[in-house]
């Protein structure tokens, strides 16, 4: 079975090319400051074309911008109340909605999404996060009651707790969904109070400079918000180390993540990792086949592969394996490939030519390991960094392709017959972020919902997220919960205020 249906490409509109065309400066301390670090172009990943140029922050600038956060936090913004804050907000998200389409577009064009998924992020993750979590900004409030032991009488006695902002935020983003992934770090810590330095990605570094536009025309007061761009190696890893910051938000690759851990060591600041994956999707025989096999390719071929609960690895009970294996090839095949822009892509290009060769490379393990491609597209040649999709049968437990993160658009697929059986190798690589479970069957559909070890689990869907939702990996899927009200614990810090209140009369 092979796939090779390229779509036509189409033109951005008017504003985004002048848009582009323009400067991307930094913003910091509410003033935009043309960056003074290395050169970063940006490429058009479906074209293989520059279609931006800017400079990232020198090392000057990201303490520039770390200490306008802390002077933000001592100013308006700190005395700010949370309704005044739930309105900065609400405007802000009013202006997401207004500029959605361009959000869009800009996102499609640095990283190649197709304009359809593009857009479905930013209703998704976009204006309505930022509305959520304005909710909440009136909403953050401690406890007060009268501790069990005390050295006093009981009722001569009380405590309250103040839930404050933890500090300045430097916020550190990979290129795969950025509106996303800049929304749900920046609301969440924007309504408890904090201050934010982001840190683009620099392969698809333009979206955030469409957020920081934004938070000025919002209102938003200067310093709270500060954009700047970097590589991860130097930027962002002085970020981690920056004794100016209180807590890193990443979301990345688990490598990433563990050398942000070490660097954040000298001040020990917090740090929440939301980290890669390689989640299951688990179909039983009385499932809805037809509904399952169109789900199962969408999980692990949307964004191309590149997105983090990518249902990875397949598995499917040896009754209706065969007709599941072969459903899912033909879904595959049938996905049109091509430029984001065109209208009726489905599968854009990976971000970039070394992703590309990565990808061919474990699609090569996977053959010497003995994985049976049971589809295979043949190489697609370029402009663009397109791979079609790839389906393995065949695959038991510990091959490199069921255990490693490919983030390409590579299936592989397994066999079970028992629970035990399929527990076990579902739980067995060291990720565990998200998975689902397809029958008609509640029981069934709780017992290994329940047995999944990861931070979020589908019953016949599969990455499901709305901003009540909480978000996250287990193990080496990262540290800490994003969204819902867990998502805004993780910006506030506690305070006891312990009050003796004098004997009675
Ligand atoms: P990456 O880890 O290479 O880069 C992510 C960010 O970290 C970039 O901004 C980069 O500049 C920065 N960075 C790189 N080295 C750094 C360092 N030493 N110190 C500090 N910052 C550094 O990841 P990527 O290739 O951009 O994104 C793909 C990965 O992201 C995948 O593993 C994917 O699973 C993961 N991801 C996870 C989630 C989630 O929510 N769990 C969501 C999206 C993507």
């Amino acid at each position: 079975m092979t796939n090779r249906n390229l779509s036509l490409r189409i033109e951005p509109s008017a504003g985004t090319r002048d848009f582009l065309a323009g400067d991307h400066p930094l913003l910091i301390g509410g003033e935009w400051t043309p960056g003074a670090g290395r050169s970063i172009v940006v490429e058009n990943p479906a074209r293989e074309e520059p279609i931006a140029r800017l400079r990232a922050a020198s090392a000057g600038q990201l303490d520039d911008a770390v200490a306008a956060a802390r002077l933000a936090l001592s100013g308006e913004w700190g005395r700010a109340s949370g309704d005044a804050r739930g309105l900065i907000l609400h405007r802000f998200a009013d202006l997401l909605d207004a500029r959605a389409e361009r959000i869009a577009e800009v996102m499609t064009l640095d990283n190649g999404s197709p304009l359809t998924s593009s857009r479905m992020l930013v209703r998704h993750l976009g204006a309505a996060l930022f509305r959520y979590y304005a909710g909440w900004a009136t909403k953050i409030a401690g406890e007060g009651f009268a501790p069990s032991i005390g050295a006093r009488p009981l009722d001569d006695f009380m405590v309250t707790t103040l839930r404050e902002p933890i500090g300045v935020v430097g916020a550190i983003v990979p290129w795969n969904a950025p509106p996303g992934m800049i929304a749900m770090k920046m609301a969440p810590a924007l309504a408890a109070g904090c201050t934010m330095v982001l840190k683009t990605a620099e392969l698809a570094p333009l979206v955030g400079e469409l957020f920081a536009q934004a938070w000025i025309d919002a209102g938003g007061p200067a310093g709270v918000f500060n954009l700047i761009h970097g590589h991860g190696e130097d930027i962002g890893a002085a970020m981690a180390a920056h004794p100016g910051i209180d807590k890193i938000a990443f979301t990345g690759s688990t490598e990433v993540g563990r050398k942000i851990v070490i660097a954040a060591t000298g001040n020990l600041k917090r740090v929440a990792l939301e980290l890669g994956g390689k989640s299951p999707f688990v179909i039983f025989p009385d499932a809805d086949l037809d509904t399952a096999i169109a789900a199962a390719a969408m999980a692990c071929f949307l964004s191309t592969g590149q997105q983090c609960m990518a249902g990875s690895r397949l598995f499917v009970h040896a009754d209706v394996h065969d007709r599941v294996a072969e459903g899912v090839a033909a879904r595959a095949a049938g996905l049109k490939i091509g430029d984001g822009m065109a209208p009726d892509t489905v599968l854009g290009p990976v971000i970039s030519a070394r992703h590309k060769a990565r990808i061919a490379q474990y699609i090569a393990i996977a053959k010497a390991e003995g994985a049976h491609p049971l589809l295979e597209t043949p190489e697609i040649a370029g402009p663009g960094h397109f791979i079609g999709p790839t389906v393995f049968t065949g695959v038991t437990p510990g091959m490199r392709i069921e255990q490693e993160e490919m983030f390409g658009p590579v299936l592989a697929v397994l066999k079970f017959t028992g629970e035990e059986e399929l527990l076990s190798a579902v739980n067995g690589t060291p990720y565990g972020l998200s998975g689902s479970v397809w029958t008609r069957d509640v029981q069934t559909a709780l017992r290994v919902a329940k047995g999944i070890d990861s931070g979020q689990v589908g019953v016949n869907v599969h990455a499901a997220m709305s901003p009540e939702t909480p978000f996250g990996g287990n193990h080496q899927s990262g540290w800490g919960r994003e969204l819902g009200r867990e998502g805004l614990d993780g910006y506030l810090k506690t305070k006891a205020i312990s009050v003796a209140l004098g004997r009675r009369g």
